[in-house]
């Protein structure tokens, strides 16, 4: 049995709206908007970044889970793991009785035509897709039309026969969802990069061969199966997952293309090699107004907002801690005082404490979120800071 697919909502907009600004939206947030995205009380000054917080495709990934509810109250709704990368977010659908395929009890396998599966903003992998199918689960699909777009040009690389090289994370949902867009095709290949560290080691077996033992050492988790550097490498298209940074991915891009260029010369270069910018729009803004945000003012410290486990939130925080103090924290919570801040250092896996984060008299604090972020966490941020601030002025 196939199963019914919803890809443009559930025709319950309306109905989930007051709700979801219930959960998602906040006045004071609003009020910093329209008075220059600066707010300022006592000896507090917030500097917001222009743009920050749910991008469009989170938005709508949201929108229809909650319309989901709405439609089959009576049926089990489940997602195939977190919508977004925002914890909060997660355990507000968990309230409104959508379990996780991933939670201990649930058999993906028992799921029939009786259940609702909602798939994520970041896609899933076509396995993955082609077992719900099966088994007749009524799906609604929240994949991003970003991603889709990466899906797209992937596609192609692999109809063409060129491997897909990705500039992603190898263990990110959207990252395996696009890698498994290429095995559609029997030329399709796949080989994912963290980074240009990463980048110069395959761009060095690009121009030089050198020890299969030693690639596969290093990237037997990062490849297609069958997956032969001699075969595979030769002609290759660059695609990212759509929240990496920006400038890493142009510089991966640019190494790979020299590495090509060095291998096969300029008028090879079309025959072995393609690129095109997959970074979303949602996450090259978000990145642009931090950047703009630390030219702009003088900021004494900044806080960013975000999932530990959210990429956009991470890179949001790496570009600013190039230039500043920088906590990335999860959420309010992490603010515990105005001496403590829990928050995961740039670069590290785990949260750690560190005490006299806040400087003393006149203070101005940059503020951003991740794209999975919603406004009333960040509003809660800026009155959790109100109040430290209050609080020591006494
Ligand atoms: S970060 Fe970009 S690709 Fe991901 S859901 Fe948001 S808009 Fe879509």
């Amino acid at each position: 049995m196939s199963s019914l697919i919803f890809r443009k909502g559930l025709d319950l907009k309306e109905a989930v709206a007051a709700r979801l600004a219930d959960s998602y939206h906040s006045q004071l947030i609003d009020e910093i908007k329209e008075t220059g995205y600066c707010h300022q009380s006592g000896r507090l000054t917030i500097h917001l970044a222009r743009e920050f917080g749910f991008c469009y495709g989170v938005d709508r990934a949201v929108d229809y889970a909650y319309q989901t509810r709405e439609r089959f109250p009576d049926r089990h709704v489940y997602l195939t793991g977190e919508i977004i990368h925002n914890p909060h977010v997660n355990e507000r659908l968990r309230t409104l009785g959508v379990q996780f395929l991933t939670d201990p009890g649930v058999d993906p396998h028992a799921l029939g035509s009786q259940d609702v599966v909602i798939l994520p903003a970041f896609g899933v992998t076509i396995r993955q897709m082609e077992q719900l199918d099966r088994q007749g689960c009524t799906l609604v699909d929240t994949t991003c039309g970003s991603v889709l777009n990466v899906w797209k040009n992937v596609k192609r690389y692999a109809q063409d026969g060129f491997t897909a090289i990705i500039h992603g994370k190898v263990s990110h949902e959207e990252t395996r969802a696009t890698a498994s867009q290429a095995l559609q095709f029997e030329a399709g290949r796949y080989l994912v990069v963290l980074d240009v560290a990463e980048t110069a080691q395959v761009c060095d077996y690009i121009r030089h061969g050198g020890s299969r033992e030693r690639f596969f050492e290093y990237f037997s988790q990062a490849v297609s199966d069958g997956f032969d550097p001699e075969r595979d490498l030769c002609r290759i298209g660059l695609a990212n997952q759509t929240t990496m940074l920006m400038s890493e991915s142009l510089e991966v891009e640019a190494m790979f293309r020299t590495a090509i260029l060095d291998r096969y010369g300029e008028a090879a270069l079309a025959d072995h090699f393609r690129a095109f910018d997959t970074i979303c729009s949602a996450t090259q803004d978000r990145q642009d107004a931090v950047v703009t945000l630390l030219r702009e003012h003088q900021l004494d410290v900044m806080l960013v907002v975000g999932g530990y486990n959210s990429s956009n939130t991470c890179n949001l925080a790496r570009i600013c801690s190039e230039t500043l103090p920088t906590y990335h924290i999860a959420d309010p919570a992490c603010l515990e005082s105005p001496d403590a801040i829990r928050h995961r250092p740039v670069g590290s896996k785990g949260e750690i404490s560190t005490r006299d984060w806040l400087p003393s008299g006149p203070v101005s604090i940059g503020l951003t979120a991740g794209a999975s972020t919603p406004d009333n966490l960040v509003g809660q941020v800026v009155k959790t800071l109100d109040g430290f601030c209050k609080a020591h002025d006494v």
